[in-house]
C-alpha cells in the first residue's frame, strides 16, 4: 500500500478538530491531532510530517510562534486557520511563514482541498480517491451505479444489495435465497438466476462490458468490481 500523507492539526476546539480529522481521514490522509500549541514544535521535529494544519489561538504557544519555530529546521508546509478575516492580512504582513490561510468557519472540503493543493506543490503524492461505484439507499430501496439510479425492482434491489454488502463472497443460490427472500415463499432458485441476469443488463447499461457479478461454476455467484 503507498505510503499515506502524514497530516497534523493543531486545534483546541475539539468538535472543529473532529471533523477535520475525519475529512482529511476520509481523503486519504494519516490525520494525526495535538490540542496544545506547546506539543506542537517538539512533535513536528520528533515525527515530519507532511503538512500543518494550524489553529492560531492555541493553549501554550500560539500558531504564529509555532510556526517560526517550525521554520527554524523545516519547509513543511503550512496551512494556518484564523476565527477573524482581518487576521489574516495582519499574518501576512507579519511573515510568519505560513503557505496558506483558512478563516473558521470554513468547510471541511474547502479544507481538505487547500491540504491537496499544497501537498501537490511540495511534490508530495496525493492519495486518490474514488467515490464508491455502488451506492445503496436503502430507505428509498435503491441503488445508485456511477451515479445513476438504477431502476431495480424489489427483488433485484434486494438481491443486489446482499451482494453488495459482501464484496468477494461467494453466495450459493440457497444462500441468496434465504438472505434476500427470506420472507417470500414464491421465489425458487431459478428465479435468482433471472433476477441475477436483469441486474447484470442494469449494471451494463451503466458501466458496459465490466462484470460485477461473477459467476462461480458450480457455486453461484460472487459481486466484485475494480
Ligand atoms: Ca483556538
Amino acid at each position: 500500500m503507498e505510503r499515506q500523507p502524514q497530516v497534523l492539526v493543531v486545534e483546541d476546539e475539539l468538535d472543529i478538530a473532529e471533523i477535520e480529522l475525519a475529512y482529511l481521514r476520509n481523503a486519504g490522509f494519516a490525520a494525526r491531532h495535538l490540542e496544545r500549541g506547546d506539543e506542537a514544535v517538539d512533535w513536528v521535529r520528533r515525527h515530519a510530517p507532511d503538512l500543518l494544519v494550524l489553529d492560531l489561538m492555541l493553549p501554550g504557544l500560539d500558531g504564529t510562534e509555532i510556526c517560526r519555530a517550525v521554520r527554524e529546521f523545516s519547509t513543511v508546509p503550512v496551512i494556518m486557520v484564523t476565527a477573524r478575516v482581518e487576521e489574516i492580512d495582519r499574518l501576512l504582513g507579519f511573515d510568519v511563514g505560513a503557505d496558506d490561510y483558512l478563516c473558521k468557519p470554513f468547510s471541511p472540503k474547502e479544507l481538505v482541498a487547500r491540504v491537496q493543493a499544497l501537498l501537490r506543490r511540495s511534490g508530495v503524492l496525493v492519495p486518490s480517491v474514488r467515490a464508491p461505484l455502488f451506492v445503496a439507499d436503502a430507505e428509498a430501496q435503491r441503488v445508485r451505479c456511477a451515479g445513476q439510479l438504477l431502476d431495480l425492482t424489489p427483488q433485484e434491489y434486494r438481491l443486489l444489495q446482499v451482494l453488495m454488502q459482501h464484496p468477494g463472497r461467494v453466495f450459493s443460490r440457497a444462500q441468496l435465497l434465504d438472505r434476500a427472500y427470506s420472507d417470500t415463499a414464491e421465489v425458487f432458485d431459478r428465479a435468482i438466476d433471472s433476477h441475477i441476469k436483469n441486474l447484470r443488463r442494469k449494471i451494463a447499461a451503466v458501466l458496459g462490458e465490466q462484470t460485477t457479478i461473477h459467476s462461480v461454476y458450480g457455486v453461484g455467484y460472487r459481486f466484485e468490481h475494480d
